[in-house]
């Protein structure tokens, strides 16, 4: 970047993709695990061809092959930082850990050690409130700089509604760290408990003052139903304290939500992100005629899916605040 770019990048409010998967095999003594399950094991090949990536990546060193896509392709885009997320195990109520279940995990301690190597990172821990020692683990992560919680309460198992868990959200409250928590269908997680991607999930942090970014605005696919966009946008007016992200909308089927989500009243509330490694797709908006076919080569041609997705949502008119409100709304550590 040459200095006058480089003064103007460093005079705006800063780009942020607020939805960015961490994922690794262990192989650098990350801790991380992946088990090759349900659709994403058909997915891999597509998933590794847009990282530019070898087929074969998950068998080796992927760890680190990843973490250092992931850092290019934040470098080469127009966005500035990529929260990165962690992935807990799954566990019973009763707070003992659900061994076969769960896709991937990748600990806490892993994004907090990425994000203090790395400017271009900002760490989002993951931890189940029904662990034994879930508190004192908020406090450790807090403690290690997280500037969000993210949890798939479908696939986790989290019913937020039980009274065991208002202290842990009542914590989160206080601590100010926001809650970037799955809704609406899922496609790519082994799920335990689908019905708990419902936003009504969202109600007992919302009234325990956390501040929540519903990640996907609770849309669903066609074929896979649970499409509750609508409920989410209601509950818009009655929590002030709720907001959404756009990750994975350029998704066929959610992708139909995506204009809704442009409309007064709703954009002042959404964040940007893009579920990266997720497939980011252009086609859908080329069928709705929403980008023209010269746009949508032009996407084509893009190989930074992290790029990729933030130029499709600028060429559907998403306003500069969508892609930095993040920033007032996660937690400042220090
Ligand atoms: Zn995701």
């Amino acid at each position: 970047m040459n200095a006058p770019l480089a003064s103007a990048a460093a005079a705006r409010p800063r780009r942020i993709d607020v939805h960015v998967h961490m994922v690794g095999n262990g192989s650098s003594g990350s801790g991380c695990w992946f088990r090759r399950r349900g659709l994403t094991r058909h997915l891999i090949p597509f998933m590794m061809r847009e990282l530019n990536l070898p087929g074969d990546a998950l068998d080796g060193d992927f760890d680190n092959l990843y973490r250092h896509r992931l850092l290019q392709m934040v470098q080469a885009s127009s966005l500035d930082v990529a929260v990165i997320l962690a992935q807990d195990n799954v566990y019973h109520e009763d707070g003992t850990l659900w061994k076969e279940r769960g896709s991937f995990y990748v600990p806490n301690s892993y994004v907090l050690q990425l994000a203090r190597e790395h400017a271009e990172f900002l760490p989002a821990v993951s931890i189940h409130p029904a662990r034994p020692d879930a508190l004192e683990e908020l406090d450790r992560c807090m403690a290690g700089g997280a500037v969000a919680f993210k949890l798939l309460p479908n696939c986790h198992n989290v019913d937020c509604s039980l009274p065991r868990y208002r202290a842990f959200w009542r914590r989160l409250a206080e601590a100010k760290l926001p809650f970037i928590c799955h809704t609406g269908c899922e496609s790519t997680v082994d799920e335990t408990r689908p019905d708990l991607a419902h936003p009504h999930n969202l109600i007992a942090p919302l009234e325990a003052g956390v501040t929540v970014i519903a990640a996907h605005c609770a849309t669903g696919q066609p074929v896979l139903g649970r499409d509750w966009f609508h409920v989410w946008v209601e509950m818009l007016k009655r929590h002030p304290n709720l907001y959404g992200d756009l990750s994975a909308l350029s998704v066929p089927g959610r992708d139909r939500w995506l204009i809704a989500c442009r409309r007064a009243g709703v954009v002042g509330r959404v964040l940007y992100g893009s579920d990266v490694p997720v497939l980011v797709q252009s086609w859908p908006a080329l069928l709705r005629g929403r980008i023209s076919f010269g746009q949508y080569l032009q996407l084509r041609r893009e190989r930074n899916p992290l790029e990729r997705n933030y130029s499709l949502l600028r060429l559907l008119g998403f306003p500069e605040e969508v892609f930095t409100r993040a920033g007032s709304l996660l937690r400042r550590p220090g």
